[in-house]
């Protein structure tokens, strides 16, 4: 069977990976250079930021994140030459209103993720040095990780570009599907080119409501930027991941420590500005203010494929045959991405799922409301 992706962020990547793990034929397109957009900009945390925030359908497929990608990672580096780095952190949040329901959340869902401490100041102290005196307590989630997402996109990549059963095609703008009788014939490419598959995926990230005139199905899919600043500490200076209202650090192993986000409705645009910048150094130096002495060495934005409830859209489109999905994952494409990918390979090959696929058919598409801002 030969299928077309569109889109080759971590969305279509690793559908690609599952697919031709089974001996699927895989082309895979992307308008720009692959591994560019949200997938890169993102900071790689492997769980939803406050879990208890989520619908559990966000999380149930966020669980599978570490352990998968560490199945990946295996499989992938002796091949690409490169180890994306699960790094086992921990998490310190430090929202007080969340830290009852936090550790609730944790008794219910007895699972390792999900495992919280209340930490007490000596303990705080211990787990990490550089915490403002001013936050005295913490709920601390020892088993959170983060990945290094640029990295991971570049082991996959390399992992594809050179698999006998991949096509990889950059700079190319799929435009168009020619559909028939409830079948796509064939794909468009800005060039007019045609192209040919059995199967075809939409893992178009931010620019999927750009499907909605074509396919007559709301897509309610928007850009929300996101912007982050990248610190150089000494390699393992800062020992966890910290958070604080909606603000986080994320500590590389080598001292990078991704600081962020913001979110903003406006577009298409991916310019970091200074105001932003502002905001997210300010409230990371408010819970760690050592990080002043060391440089700032990037800022950058990139666009969340926003959805209404961050339930992303898995599975086979309305009324096309042979058209399936992959997108809208919000805040978590990152750590939903390996259980999201093996879902749709699953139900594109009338497998047995691992999961209900239910809450996330696109066959809710036109039932939503669109987000407001
Ligand atoms: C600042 C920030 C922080 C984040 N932090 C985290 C985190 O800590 N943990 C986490 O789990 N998630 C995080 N995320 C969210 C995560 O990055 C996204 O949910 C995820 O990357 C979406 O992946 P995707 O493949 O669906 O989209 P993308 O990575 O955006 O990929 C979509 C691709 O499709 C291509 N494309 C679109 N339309 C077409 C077309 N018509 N033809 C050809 N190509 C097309 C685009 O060029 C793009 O490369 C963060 C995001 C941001 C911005």
């Amino acid at each position: 069977m030969h299928i077309a992706i569109i889109g080759a962020g971590i969305s279509g990547l690793l559908t690609a990976l599952e697919l031709i793990e089974q001996g699927c034929q895989v082309s895979i397109f992307d308008q720009q250079q692959a591994g560019q957009a949200a997938s890169w900009a993102g900071g790689g945390i492997l769980s939803p930021m406050y879990p208890w925030r989520y619908p559990q359908a966000v999380n149930t497929l966020a669980k599978y994140g570490k352990s998968m990608y560490q199945t990946w990672n295996e499989k992938l580096r002796p091949n690409s030459g490169i180890d994306f780095e699960i790094h086992d952190t921990g998490m310190l949040i430090f929202d007080e209103d969340d830290f009852d329901i936090g550790l609730n959340y944790a008794e219910r869902y007895q699972e390792p993720m999900q495992q919280a401490e209340y930490l007490i100041p000596d303990a705080l102290e211990q787990i990490n040095p550089w915490i403002h005196p001013k936050f005295q307590h913490a709920i601390y989630f020892p088993e959170l990780s983060n990945i290094r997402n640029p990295r991971l996109l570049q082991s996959v990549i390399a992992y594809l570009k050179q698999h006998p059963l991949v096509n990889f095609v950059e700079q190319t703008h799929i435009i168009k599907f020619q559909i028939q009788q409830h079948q796509v014939q064939y794909a468009i490419d800005q060039h007019g080119n045609k192209i040919q598959a059995d199967q075809f995926v939409l893992a178009t990230g931010a620019w999927s409501q750009d499907w909605t005139e074509q396919l007559n199905l709301e897509i309610p899919v928007q850009p929300v930027q996101g912007q982050m600043v990248l610190y150089k500490a000494p390699a393992h200076w800062l020992p966890t991941m910290c958070m604080n209202k909606v603000m986080y650090l994320i500590p590389r192993q080598d001292g990078h420590i991704i600081c962020g986000s913001s979110m903003a409705y406006c577009g298409f645009n991916t310019l970091p500005d200074a105001k932003t910048r502002h905001n997210i150094v300010e409230a990371c130096l408010e819970m760690v203010p050592e990080l002043s002495q060391f440089p700032i060495v990037k800022q950058w934005a990139g666009l969340r494929p926003s959805s209404p409830t961050g339930i992303p859209y898995i599975g086979a489109v309305p009324e096309v045959n042979n058209l399936w999905m992959n997108v809208g994952h919000f805040r978590n494409g990152l750590c939903m991405g390996p259980a999201s990918a093996q879902l749709l390979r699953q139900l594109m090959l009338k497998q047995p799922t691992f999961i209900d696929p239910t809450p996330y058919s696109p066959e809710r598409l036109n039932s939503e409301q669109l987000i407001v801002s």
